[in-house]
């Protein structure tokens, strides 16, 4: 199949490498890109929802931690005001003798060890502590100026006081409840009980919960991890900090800011968060995400956090990540196979069909060439056909010839034999006369002899006749031929030219039996055996002539050879051509030599020339045998 190269002009040879050579390079860079693209996608949209579930179940746990809270803190709320019935403590307000205060001391003490609160104290309307609960330890209250706390200054102007801070004191934290003692609408103490609230971080902590409960000002007053406590979850003003500094809610802490390293606010009260790992704990990360849930308690000006870590759900989420990174790579490996094997199979129908149209092509062109053949085949049959008419045309005009031929040698012997038949009969006529006086006289003896010579005479003439009226008859070309005998009639035939010529004739040669007409062989050994004679004609050394003959190769190679003056050079290669003569006048034809070549060749032999170093010339007969048959010599 041949391809149309046009179709490869267009671009030169450097841009048609680049687009394959850009493709090579760039696939596998945009599935790289588009693995961790995808990747990344992946991890950023499960994380995302693994975020909204965290929050729908973080959002149902700060719910149930919150209320715990608040009914722990809501326990306590009513406490401080319960005083105001108590009528030892009003009667301690009124008159603080050290009997009422014992009275209200041990009141106190007795309420406290009920509630399981810290401490429970009352104060004067100046802040000074008239009794309390730990009215025995040594650092107890009592005495103690307090009006410097928010509690106090709120509940004496009648406002419940809310308040988380360190004891002055004791350095202990606590939930400070003051309650102003009201006594016919006037304020005549204030009554306060400090709670502890350890025992939810305790409930956190074996929860394995992370939370904590920031305060008004953004401290941190309760915290499952304890190194976040008393920290400041917002920035504090300069004025924040000297008023907390001057109420001393805090003792002395420093207050530092609890700062994330990250933070992103996903939703109301929702934010995700970083901080840096606790020192203590025991982990592989440097930092550690939230996702940071708060809720203010009711009844408070607190607000709840849930810290909901999110290293599992980013571990998750990773997994995922990575689970769509290799589930893309897989589909690009298994599209691009599956392109690979789609240009293959393209390829081999492409192939295939090449394949096919080639061998349309081919057996298009088989039937074409078959079809010429066919043709050729007609046209060689119907030469054959002409050749074999021709041929058949040539044998009859090569008969006709052989006849011409030996015709036109009967009419050159005619003069011989004219000569030979004159010469009988010319003793004929005389002896036959002498013969009819030999009997008259009676002379019988002489007449009887004379009419012997007669008869011999007449036997003669009879075999001349014979030997012409043989040579002169059509031949055939497969007859068999004694060459002893072919040899004695030519002899006979040509009895006077040799005997004229004076040559001397040697015979070197054995029977044998040939494959070839009598009178053809005869014809042939007629022919080459006068040119002999006539070349040798005149010549001034005495005239020789050879007959030589032997088996050779399986046929029979008869030599007749002369030592007459032999051939130019120029006439030697025209030899058996047909009408070629030297001889002058009507003596020579130019048939023979090309008659004797053609009766040769058609027994199956061939007759060839040879120059002799010696002189002369040898022509070469060469015949196949009936049967290779031991000759014996002529
Ligand atoms: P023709 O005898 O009629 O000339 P041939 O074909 O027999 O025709 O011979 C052709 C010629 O070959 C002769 O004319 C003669 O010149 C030459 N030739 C044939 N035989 C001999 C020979 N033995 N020696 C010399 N020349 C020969």
């Amino acid at each position: 199949m041949k391809c149309d190269p046009n179709l490869y002009r267009g671009a030169p040879p450097s841009f048609a490498v680049k687009p394959r050579l850009l493709r090579n390079l760039l696939l596998p860079l945009l599935i790289i890109l588009l693995t961790i693209g995808l990747g990344y996608a992946g991890y950023r949209i499960s994380e995302h929802f693994g975020i909204r579930t965290l929050n729908e179940s973080g959002e149902r746990q700060l719910e149930l931690h919150a209320r715990t809270v608040e009914s722990e803190l809501s326990k306590y709320t009513y406490l401080p005001s319960l005083l105001e019935l108590e009528s030892s403590v009003s009667q301690l307000l009124a008159d603080p003798t050290a009997q009422n205060r014992v009275t209200v001391n041990q009141y106190l003490e007795g309420l406290n060890r009920r509630s399981r609160s810290r401490a429970i104290y009352v104060l004067d309307t100046t802040g000074r502590v008239v009794a309390t609960s730990n009215w025995r330890d040594t650092d107890s209250y009592l005495g103690e100026d307090l009006s410097f706390r928010a509690y106090f200054q709120d509940a004496v102007r009648g406002q419940p006081g809310r308040f988380y801070g360190i004891g002055s004191t004791t350095g202990e934290p606590g939930y400070y409840l003051a309650h102003g003692l009201e006594e016919q609408g006037k304020i005549i103490g204030v009554a306060v009980i400090k709670v502890r609230l350890e025992a939810l971080e305790e409930r956190w902590q074996r929860a394995r919960l992370e939370a904590y409960v920031s305060d008004e000002n953004g401290i941190i007053i309760l915290s499952s991890d304890p190194s976040r406590r008393l920290k400041s979850v917002r920035p504090l003003t300069a004025e924040i900090k000297e008023r907390l500094a001057r109420s001393l809610q805090y003792y002395w802490w420093p207050l530092i800011e609890l700062q994330p390293l990250a933070s992103e606010q996903l939703g109301e009260g929702v934010e995700k968060v970083t901080y840096a790992a606790n020192p203590g704990v025991e982990t592989d990360n440097k930092e550690v995400s939230y996702l940071a849930q708060t809720r203010r308690l009711n009844d408070t000006p607190w607000d709840i956090t849930l810290l909901t870590p999110l290293q599992d759900l980013r571990r998750e989420a990773a997994n995922q990540g990575m689970l769509v990174a290799v589930a893309f790579a897989l589909l690009a490996f298994l599209l691009i196979a599956w392109n690979e094997r789609r240009k293959v199979i393209a390829t081999r129908l492409a192939a295939r069909e090449a394949l096919q149209a080639a061998n349309s092509q081919l057996e298009r062109k088989i039937t074409e060439r078959t079809a010429h053949l066919r043709a050729s085949n007609e046209r060689l049959k119907d030469q054959i056909r002409e050749r074999r008419q021709a041929e058949d045309t040539l044998r009859l005009a090569q008969d006709e010839l052989v006849q011409a031929g030996k015709l036109a040698a009967v009419g050159q012997m005619s003069t011989s034999i004219a000569h030979e038949l004159n010469q009988p009969l010319a003793a004929l006529r005389t002896l036959s006369g002498n013969t009819v006086r030999f009997l008259e006289r009676g002379d019988l003896k002489v007449a009887a002899d004379n009419l012997n010579t007669i008869n011999n005479l007449v036997d003669r003439m009879g075999r001349i006749t014979a030997n012409l009226r043989s040579f002169a008859r059509r031949g055939e070309d497969h007859g068999h031929a004694s060459l002893s005998k072919a040899i004695e009639a030519v002899l006979q035939l040509l009895a006077s030219q040799l005997e004229t010529s004076g040559a001397h004739l040697q015979r070197d040669l054995s029977d044998a039996e040939l494959k070839i007409d009598q009178t053809r062989l005869e014809q042939i050994l007629v022919n080459l055996i006068s040119n002999a004679l006539d070349a040798m004609q005149g010549q001034s050394t005495p005239p020789q002539l050879w007959l030589e003959g032997e088996h050779y190769e399986g046929k029979y190679r008869l030599r007749v050879r002369d030592n007459g003056p032999g051939i130019n050079p120029e006439n030697r290669k025209h030899l058996f051509e047909p009408f070629f003569t030297t001889k002058p006048g009507e003596q020579g034809l130019g048939l023979g030599l090309t008659l004797s070549a053609s009766l040769a060749a058609a027994a199956g032999g061939s007759l060839s020339v040879e120059f002799p170093q010696a002189g002369g010339v040898a022509f070469v007969l060469l015949l196949p045998l009936v049967q290779p048959a031991k000759a014996e010599p002529i």
